[in-house]
């Protein structure tokens, strides 16, 4: 029903030259997946990615764009300059740029938006801190988030849009969701979208999980029904440890 959706967020690591050497090194390793495979650079990466996956079964994308088409927002860059380039995806709303950066829900459906009209395939990040969980509200948040995030997004456009359910405490942590909290949640995300946009719409949308996704865990979080794919963060700038998690998926 679904194709599965692995992708690497490198976050701020890797220059040019490791970026070259990391996709020539995973480029073999995923040839031919069952999957689709992304890897999500920082910006000063884009043009070595594109160049290095050419003709490959990766696929580019970038980990922030911002909502105006242009203008004086000094550091920022537009929707449009990524889809010029040839990038493919973005990442948006992920946690630590709600963290540090001051990202809220309406600006990330305000990304949102601007990723779909420049022809982007938004990847919208969701998910709970340790005290929402705590508290029992982690479905209500992630059910809230996901309804701002896709608000004012039209029923073709969420064709394009993947979901990432990411808890926020099991991010860097080495502590991952179990595979029945990672599965409840992103069916709590599918349940969502589907009194938004009906069954038949949610049952194609791909919601992955992210939070330490690794080699060792990846089997069993991908065999839930509602896990389509994953979020990989560290275990995405290693060749050999992101192919197994490939692997996993295919
Ligand atoms: P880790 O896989 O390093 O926990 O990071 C997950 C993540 O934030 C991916 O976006």
């Amino acid at each position: 029903l679904r194709t599965p959706v692995i992708a690497g967020n490198w976050k701020m690591n890797n220059d040019r030259t490791a970026a070259k050497a990391l996709l020539s090194d995973l480029a073999p390793l995923v040839k031919d997946a069952a999957c689709t495979v992304i890897t999500c650079v920082p910006f000063t990466d884009l043009e070595t990615a594109l160049a290095a996956t050419a003709g490959t079964d990766i696929k580019v994308g970038a980990q922030n764009c911002h909502f105006e088409k242009s203008g004086a927002y000094t550091g920022e860059v537009s929707a449009d300059m990524l889809a010029e380039m040839g990038v493919e995806y973005v990442v948006l709303g992920h946690s630590e740029r709600r963290q540090y950066f001051g990202e809220t829900d309406v600006t990330v459906n305000l990304r949102t938006k601007a990723a779909l009209a420049a022809g982007l395939k938004p990847i919208v990040c969701v998910g709970e801190h340790l005290e929402d969980r705590e508290q029992g509200v982690t479905a209500e948040l992630v059910a809230l988030q996901t309804k701002i995030a896709l608000l004012d997004v039209t029923a073709e456009q969420l064709q394009n849009v993947i979901i990432a359910y990411e808890p926020v405490w099991a991010i860097g942590t080495g502590k991952t969701a179990t595979a029945e909290q990672a599965g409840e949640v992103c069916g709590v995300i599918r349940a969502t979208v589907a009194s938004l946009y009906g069954k038949e719409a949610a049952d194609k949308l791909v919601v992955q999980y992210g939070g330490s996704m690794n080699a060792g865990n990846a089997d069993e979080l991908l065999a839930q029904p509602d896990v389509d794919g994953g979020l990989i963060g560290g275990a995405s700038l290693k060749a050999d440890a992101f192919a197994q998690i490939v692997a996993a998926a295919s």
